[in-house]
């Protein structure tokens, strides 16, 4: 083929540049590289290992993470742009954030998702991860579950596949004759690849009837569709947050299991309330807050977590959350106020036990403000004292 390439161009007299002509050898993981030398016009034309088409980057073997990891780096660089008017405008509300980057970040991340997404790709949720950190304020070591759940943004892969099942319901409903439609039917005879792996997930969500069913329109299905991965997404996160192998959760967000169920933006997370006050509640929420009981992780060796005390006060308890919170006596007067305020909005506060009395004080809406100025006084005087 490149023969003729040659003779085609010296009788039209073109050339083709070597410089920008070289030869990808599409292959499985399992096949050696070709060391077959190509030629065009009397020169070598060259091996790379990927091309990039329409923005798209094809490796040799298929894979696509060439494509993903290039998409994280531009779309970081695009949440570093938002994350700089985010400083020089002194802060932004959740709403304006969250329609920042759903223009500028996502478009640029979720590019080509259609073709890749059906699988998950850590380098695409480190950005999703980042920005809600960014937002809150908070470290990179805090949990990325913990993070996601209280802004309540959908995850990377629920995202995906949305993209994914809108493709497979327009190729469902296209014109036969087009090129487009024959391409998926030849390649959909395979027990692999993108329709396979998209078919798949139709049937994870159980929505084969309104996909195959041409008399609906798409828009129609993909709202459809997309409720469902809603529900799917917020029993994943669910589940990942109980999900103790190979983690820390278990020790990190012992105590946001107890108040948080659900996949959903909190209040504190959405009020315009002062930067500071909404990165302690973040961190005490996932667990991160350096009280003694998370610090005592990070020390080598680690201290036994019934070592981990509190030397603020003379009760000798392991300081944890609930220790911070709700008996330490060095914020006895602070703990006043908030309390009363607490007793204004849940029935019966005095009366409940610790554990009750953190999960309704994290739950109460009325409270979420006061709250987090309360926890962000406590963690002030404990600096104050610790130094
Ligand atoms: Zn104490």
């Amino acid at each position: 083929m490149l023969d003729t390439l040659t003779d085609w161009c010296s009788s039209w007299k073109l050339s083709v540049n070597p410089e920008k002509t070289k030869v990808v050898h599409f292959r499985p993981q399992s096949f050696n590289l070709t060391s077959f030398q190509f030629k065009c016009s009397s020169n070598d034309i060259f091996i790379t290992d990927s091309y990039k088409y329409l923005g798209i980057w094809l490796d040799d073997h298929l894979t696509f993470d060439k494509t993903t990891k290039e998409l994280s780096k531009s779309a970081s660089r695009a949440l570093g742009a938002v994350f700089a008017k985010f400083i020089s405008s002194g802060g932004m509300s959740y709403k304006v954030f969250t329609k920042l980057y759903n223009s500028m970040v996502e478009p640029v991340l979720m590019y080509g998702s259609v073709i890749w997404g059906t699988k998950s790709y850590t380098v695409i949720n480190t950005v999703q991860n980042k920005a809600c950190k960014y937002f809150l304020s908070v470290g990179k070591s805090t949990s990325n579950i913990s993070t996601r759940g209280d802004m309540g943004w959908l995850s990377c892969l629920s995202k995906q596949r949305i993209s994914c099942i809108r493709l497979l319901c327009k190729l469902t409903r296209i014109d036969q004759n087009r090129k487009i439609f024959k391409v998926w039917r030849w390649a959909s005879r395979r027990k692999k690849g993108w329709n396979y792996e998209v078919n798949k997930t139709v049937n994870l969500f159980n929505v084969n009837d309104e996909v195959g069913n041409v008399t609906l329109n798409t828009k129609y299905v993909m709202k459809t569709v997309t409720e469902k991965i809603n529900l799917l997404d917020n029993d994943e996160w669910y589940n990942e947050l109980f999900n103790d192998r190979g983690h820390q959760n278990g020790n990190k967000l012992r105590t946001y299991r107890q108040f948080k169920q659900e996949r959903n933006t909190e209040l504190y997370v959405a009020m315009l309330i002062p930067r500071q006050h909404k990165r302690v509640m973040a961190l005490f929420r996932a667990g991160s807050l350096p009280l003694a009981i998370e610090t005592g992780r990070y020390a080598r060796p680690p201290i036994p977590v019934h070592n981990r005390l509190c030397v603020l006060c003379t009760n000798n308890c392991v300081e944890t959350e609930k220790h911070f919170l709700l008996n330490c006596s060095l914020y006895d007067d602070l703990r006043w106020l908030l309390f009363s305020e607490c007793s204004n909005y849940i029935e019966n506060f005095a009366i409940l036990d610790d554990d009750q009395k953190l999960v309704e004080m994290m739950n109460c809406p009325e409270i979420q403000a006061f709250l987090s100025k309360s926890i962000f006084n406590f963690f002030m005087r404990r600096k104050l004292f610790l130094v």
